[in-house]
């Protein structure tokens, strides 16, 4: 068989397997990239009220999706856009239309009880996660989080706290006894003693809506990358809060 006629098979078949897969009426069709901060909102909003209505409808998860996307997916990590145009970063991220391609970026805790994938109705491929303990940021979470974008085209990020977050429960409680943590646990109470400092005297929840926002706002002034993205309203980022009770997510402000 010529190289052309094996091309044109190649797209015959690839046609046929992405038709398999292929949601016109849904919006989380892997196949399109850029999903802006907009639609993003929208889809996590969507999902999120399927999981607290009980409807979840566990959308990529399926052994022919996860064969799918083991067979036609890949990354590229020759793709990091730094440095180059914003011309040349296009033409990089239209190369990379068979990578992962998530909508959106979560920062979360690492709380068994929130696992994003879940709380939002999503699955395979849809969200690029960083989780760790009180979702605070530290500089492999803040080069992941720049990967997600830079790399990989998402444009939303959510900060994600939650009820009774034991982090910062803890990063409250070590700083007012002016104690020390345990082990490493004490990076965890480093990194929220700011916010802990700043809102002397409030209530844990409070407290954890706070540290939300004080990630949110170190998100959207770090630089290089973010933070002229989101100047540009290339990228947003939104804070957000779970609650337990309800399983509902409460989107913090609008930016
Ligand atoms: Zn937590």
């Amino acid at each position: 068989m010529r190289k052309t006629q094996l091309v044109s098979c190649f797209i015959v078949i690839n046609s046929l397997v992405a038709s398999q897969f292929a949601r016109a009426a849904d919006p989380t069709d892997r196949d399109r990239p850029m999903i802006s901060p907009t639609e993003a909102m929208s889809l996590l909003k969507e999902g999120n009220s399927r999981f607290t209505a009980g409807n979840g409808q566990h959308p990529h998860e399926s052994t022919d999706e996860r064969a799918y996307i083991a067979k036609y997916s890949y990354e590229n990590p020759d793709a990091i856009s730094l440095g180059m145009t914003s011309e040349q970063a296009a033409k990089r991220r239209a190369e990379l239309t068979k990578s992962q391609h998530p909508f959106a970026i979560i920062l979360s805790c690492s709380d068994s009880r929130v696992p994003p994938e879940i709380v939002f109705d999503q699955g395979l491929g849809d969200l690029f996660g960083v989780r760790v303990a009180g979702n605070v940021l530290n500089d492999e979470g803040l080069g992941s989080i720049e990967y997600g974008v830079d790399v990989l085209g998402a444009r939303l990020i959510l900060v994600l706290g939650h009820q009774s977050c034991g982090a910062v429960d803890a990063a409250m409680k070590t700083v007012a006894a002016k104690g020390k943590a345990p082990g490493h646990i004490q990076s965890l109470v480093a990194a929220i003693k700011p916010v802990v400092d700043s809102t002397r005297k409030a209530d844990l929840d409070t407290m954890i809506k706070a540290n939300v926002k004080y990630v949110v706002d170190a998100l959207r002034s770090s630089k290089p990358i973010l933070k002229t993205k989101i100047d540009s309203n290339d990228v947003q980022v939104v804070g957000g809060y779970y609650t337990l009770d309800t399983g509902a997510v409460t989107f913090l402000d609008g930016k």
